[in-house]
This record gives structure tokens, sequence and C-alpha cells, in this order.
């Protein structure tokens, strides 16, 4: 199996699973508990959140622990929406993930009004759009740092000038960058990552507010996470999330190697597959994505080829599935419907091998050209 989704979810770090097994059956022990078995999880919970700040490069107060990312998304929005009554307008971008979207249509729907910053053909941010949106009643900008389509790396320090120069938040979905770049949360006010993007286990994530930024809990309850968020923590998550941080950091170095393979991948193929679009090539890019569009051609149908063949790819969410509109993403980019229609998502880690991407290189470009054929769609 070649595994190349790795934008979607990753494959549990070994010291992630390690250092989380004990939690289930030795240690199982509520943090909250004053008793020996509470102990060890307390004691991890602090080691963990040492771990994820650490990864952000923030203070350990400033880690709220929560189930992923789309709670984190979930918590910044409705939080400021409800911390500040006097500012009803939100700025996000038109590439976010479908959970800022979603929860910005919720807002709206409750008496928010709402602005969307467009990119340009490489999906870049048009920053004097993102200048001109920002009001005096702005609550929030919300601009992720690494879309997930098409890797695209928004300029961090750009956009956190200019929103704090203006006085609005600042809000980053980081959950494809944490742990495949460095983050710099300078003028950043809320960012929040999740721990399966990088070999952590699934449903753990972290939202950091900064120091002084209040905002109501999230979820009512008892005192955990500061108050922040309640409910009894989920340990063994917590404490796999805190060893994946830590690897990841330790590897970051190592993702310029993932960027070698991805861009051999890259020009092996626009040499010989005629018709083909690597989105947002001349935009800085994560180092394993690639989204490629290949014209007069269905995505699903590659994707469920290569799918026989034991490769994993994804469609992005360029066509969710049994969804046959282009995604939200291409759009937003100007990509014509023949192109968009065709468009698959490669995603790379540090697992990957060359060994991999040259199976890959030997499989896709003939099951492209025997897709074409059989299909012939209108030019
Ligand atoms: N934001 C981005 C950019 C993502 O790619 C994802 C997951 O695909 C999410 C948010 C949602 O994260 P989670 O799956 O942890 O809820």
């Amino acid at each position: 199996m070649i595994y190349l989704d790795n934008n979607a979810t990753t494959r549990l770090a070994t010291e992630a699973l390690e250092a989380m097994l004990p939690f289930f059956r030795e240690h199982y022990g509520n943090a909250s508990s004053a008793h020996a078995l509470g102990r060890m999880p307390e004691g991890a919970l602090v080691h963990a959140r040492e771990q994820v700040a650490s990864l952000l490069g923030c203070q350990t107060a400033e880690v709220v622990f929560n189930s992923g990312g789309t709670e984190g998304i979930n918590h910044a929005f409705k939080g400021v929406f409800e911390a500040f009554p006097a500012k009803r307008h939100f700025v996000i971008t038109a590439v976010e993930h479908s959970a800022v979207m979603a929860v910005a249509d919720w807002l709206k729907a409750r008496g928010a009004e709402l602005s969307m910053v467009g990119v340009d053909s490489d999906g870049r941010l048009d920053l004097d759009e993102l200048k001109t949106a920002i009001r005096p009643d702005t609550a929030l900008v919300s601009a992720m740092a690494a879309n997930n389509e098409t890797g695209v790396v928004f300029p961090q320090k750009e956009i956190a000038q200019i929103v704090q120069e203006r006085g609005a938040l600042l809000h980053v979905d980081a959950v494809q960058a944490a742990g495949k770049m460095t983050l710099d949360l300078q003028g950043v006010d809320l960012l929040n990552i999740s721990a399966h993007k990088f070999h952590g286990p699934k449903g753990a994530g972290a939202l950091f507010i900064r120091r002084g930024l209040r905002l109501k809990p999230f979820l009512v309850g008892g005192h955990q996470e500061r108050g922040r968020r309640g409910g009894t923590e989920n340990i063994p998550a917590l404490v796999g999330m805190g060893a994946a941080a830590e690897r990841a950091k330790a590897h970051l170095a190592e993702m310029e190697g993932v960027r070698s393979l991805r861009d051999h991948l890259e020009e092996a193929l626009l040499a010989i597959v005629p018709d083909l679009r690597v989105n947002g090539r001349n935009a800085p890019r994560l180092s394993g994505t690639s989204l490629l569009s290949f014209k007069d051609l269905e995505g699903e149908a590659l994707l469920l080829r290569l799918s026989e063949k034991d490769i994993c790819v994804s469609t992005g969410s360029a066509c969710t599935t049994g969804q046959k509109e282009p995604s939200h993403v291409l759009r937003a980019m100007g990509v014509p419907f023949e192109w968009a229609r065709g468009t698959i998502r490669i995603s790379l880690s540090l697992e990957t091998t060359r060994a991999e991407i040259d199976q890959v290189l030997e499989i896709l470009p003939a099951l492209v050209a025997e897709l074409r054929q059989l299909r012939p769609m209108a030019r």
C-alpha cells in the first residue's frame, strides 16, 4: 500500500503509540484526582502541554487542549463573537477549510457580517483586499497558515502586521502547517492544531489563546483547562499528541527531503503527461502537498483506478465524495471547470520513500492516458 493522503490524516508515530499505551490500563486515573492514581496522568498532561507549547513557540498557559481542529475553530470564532458584542464583522479567506466556512456561516445566521478575501490563480492571498476588508467593527480575521488542498502557505508575518495595525484579532487555522513548517505566533491571537495531521492520534488538538485574551469556556463544565474547556481530559490522546509534537519538531528540517521527493514527482509528471497543471506551483507551498489537475479527466475515476493499484490519494475536497462541483478553493483560484474536475491531491509525509514515488510515476501516466482514451471529454 502506498499511502499518499497525509493531508487527510497520518499514521500514528511509534513514539506516540508507546507514550499512550500505559495511560489506557496502568495509569488510568483521572488527572483531577488527588490520590496516587491521579498523579501520573496529571504529570503527563503537564508534560504534553510543554511539548505542544514548544512546537507552537508559546507559553504552556496559552495552550487549551481539545478534540481537534474543528473544535478549536469553533472555540475561536464563537468565543470572539460572544466576547466582543460591539464588533460584529468577521473576515475570512475564500480558501479556508469547511470548518471555518461553516462556523462563519453559523455566526452570519446569528447577526454577524462576513467578508471574504480572495486569492490569485496560484492561491496567494490578496493582501490589498485584506487591508480594505478590515473595518473598525471587525472582531476577527481568520487566515489559514497553509491550505489543505493546495498546500499554499500564506505570509503569516505580513498578515499579522496588517491585522494588528487595524486593531482586529487574528485567528490562524494551522492544522495543515503544524509539524510541517515553523509557525510564527507574532501578532497571532488564536491558532488551532490537530494531532492526527502530524502523526498523533485522532480526536486530540489544541487551541492557542494569547495570554490576556479572555474567551468564555467552550464547553461549560468542570475546571479543566483552567476553566476554558470543561470535561475529563482524554489523557492517552493528549499524551500521544505531546509525543507527536516533540517528534515533529525534532524532524522539522527533514521536511525539505519531502519537498525534493514532491518536486521530483511533479517535474517528472509534467514532463510526461500532457495537459497537466500543478496548482499553486508558483506560490510558497508546504513541502509534501501536490494538487494536480488533469484536463478533461474525472479526478474521482483516477482516484479509484489508483486505489485499485494500492495507491491512496484524494480528490482534496476537490470533489467531496458524491459531489460533482469542484472545490471552493479551485473556484477561488479561477481554475476552469474542465481542469478542476480532473483534480487529485497527493500528499506525502516523512514516511514516503523514493521507491514509492517512482512506482507512482510508473503507474499514473498510463492511467491518465487510459482514462482519457476511454472517456474522451469535449475539448
Ligand atoms: N482545518 C484544516 C486546514 C484541515 O485540513 C482540517 C482537517 O482536514 C481541519 C481544519 C479539521 O481538523 P479536525 O479533523 O481535527 O477536526
